[in-house]
């Protein structure tokens, strides 16, 4: 079997190694530069958890995600992680109130959540900003993004898997992929094409369920280690080596601008030095924007889209947590003919963000 994907980001590189395991001969079409879009952007933040108000398809979904990322990790190598858990802040009593109900519902579906008072966040985890306490997730984690894709796509290269790069696929069609210079012929096509992915002609995924998000993010030089990924303040600060810090993020629609603002910049750098006030003295190595594939409802897309094409995409947030386990999903349900959950069909219609396990709204 011959299977073509689009797109060269994480869940391409991520769909393309599980068939090619699986003795497909893949081929990955990426226009520019292999994970360099949504996926070079990300923070590398691993949480099922935090912000989930609800059980549901894409809670579990996370959940799942998470196990098999870390599996994937030990099999990879160093990819930056860490898994001390995770840390969402209340800064008001009105967030406090809302965190303390997301620790008590996620402890009685027997999930793993923990209440901390301010005093102990500090003594515990040297977290400087004045709180109202907070949630812990002590299952979750974080890892490097980039390093996780090289890594990754050299796993897909060592199964087997070839890539045409530099050329730009200008339709899709069940068994077939039109390149601007070229085509290239399969058993099947999935596109992963992240953001764009209802851009590629041919792919019937519908621009009103999946569009592109902005976020824009920072890198700082921090003064002191910051063990674990704490959330607040309308943000987030993600530890990385040497005691670098990312910090973000925004959440825009902008369309396909991918330039970091002014005003963008502004509302990240106060928001972390808000939820780290020692961040305030810290160099800013660098900043960069990326595009989320969100969707409307919030949820994934995995499966066949009404023209026939496979559909990998709409991973919003999480796509460097679903990564893996939507590869492995698509391919057993390409390859073996293993059901997908329908609520991930690529055929829905767009409908409004109502059943998702995604709580309360961060920038
Ligand atoms: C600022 C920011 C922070 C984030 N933080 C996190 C986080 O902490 N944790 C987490 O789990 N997720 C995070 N995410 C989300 C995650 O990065 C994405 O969901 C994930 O990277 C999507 O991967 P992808 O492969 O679908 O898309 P992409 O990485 O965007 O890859 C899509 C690829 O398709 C290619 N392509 C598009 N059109 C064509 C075409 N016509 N022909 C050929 N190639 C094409 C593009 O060039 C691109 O390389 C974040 C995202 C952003 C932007």
């Amino acid at each position: 079997m011959k299977v073509v994907v689009v797109g060269g980001g994480l869940v391409g590189t991520a769909v393309a190694r599980a068939l090619a395991k699986r003795g497909v001969d893949v081929v990955v079409c990426e226009r520019g530069v292999p994970g360099a879009e949504a996926s070079w952007a990300a923070g590398g933040i691993l949480s099922p958890q935090a912000e989930c108000d609800v059980d549901g398809p894409l809670l579990r979904l996370c959940l799942a995600g998470l196990a098999q990322t870390l599996e994937l990790c030990a099999s990879l190598g160093d990819v930056g992680l860490r898994t001390p858990g995770t840390l969402d802040v209340a800064s008001t009593a009105d967030e406090r109130q809302a965190l303390q109900a997301r620790v008590r519902w996620q402890q009685l579906a027997g999930l793993s959540a923990s209440w901390l008072e301010a005093t102990e966040i500090q003594t515990r985890f040297d977290v400087d900003a004045p709180t109202f306490g907070g949630a812990f997730f002590p299952g979750e984690a974080s890892l490097e993004p980039r390093r996780f894709f090289e890594m990754l796509r050299a796993s897909a290269q060592a199964s087997g898997v070839r890539s045409v790069t530099g050329r730009r696929v200008v339709a899709v069609e069940e068994q077939r992929v039109i390149l601007d210079e070229g085509e290239i012929k399969g058993d099947a096509v999935v596109v992963c094409a992240g953001a764009w992915t209802a851009q590629v002609p041919g792919s019937g995924v519908d621009a009103a369920l999946l569009f592109p998000v902005r976020g824009q993010m920072a890198e700082l030089q921090g003064q002191k280690t910051l063990d674990l990924v704490v959330y607040g303040h309308g943000g987030y600060a993600v530890p990385r080596a040497q005691g670098r810090v990312v910090v973000g993020s925004t959440m825009e629609h902008a369309g396909f601008a991918k330039a970091v603002t002014a005003g963008g910049l502004q509302k990240v750098l106060r928001t972390a030095t808000s939820l780290l006030p020692s961040l305030v003295d810290a160099p800013v190595l660098s900043t960069w924007a990326g595009l989320r594939p969100a969707t409307s409802d919030g949820l994934p897309l995995l499966g066949r889209s009404t023209s026939g094409a496979w559909i990998a995409s709409g991973h919003f947030r999480n796509g460097v947590l679903l990564a893996a386990v939507s590869g492995e999903r698509l391919a057993a349900a390409l390859v073996d003919d293993v059901a997908l959950d329908p609520a991930f069909a690529p055929s829905r219609r767009a409908g409004v963000k109502a059943h998702v396990g995604e709580g309360r709204p961060r920038p």
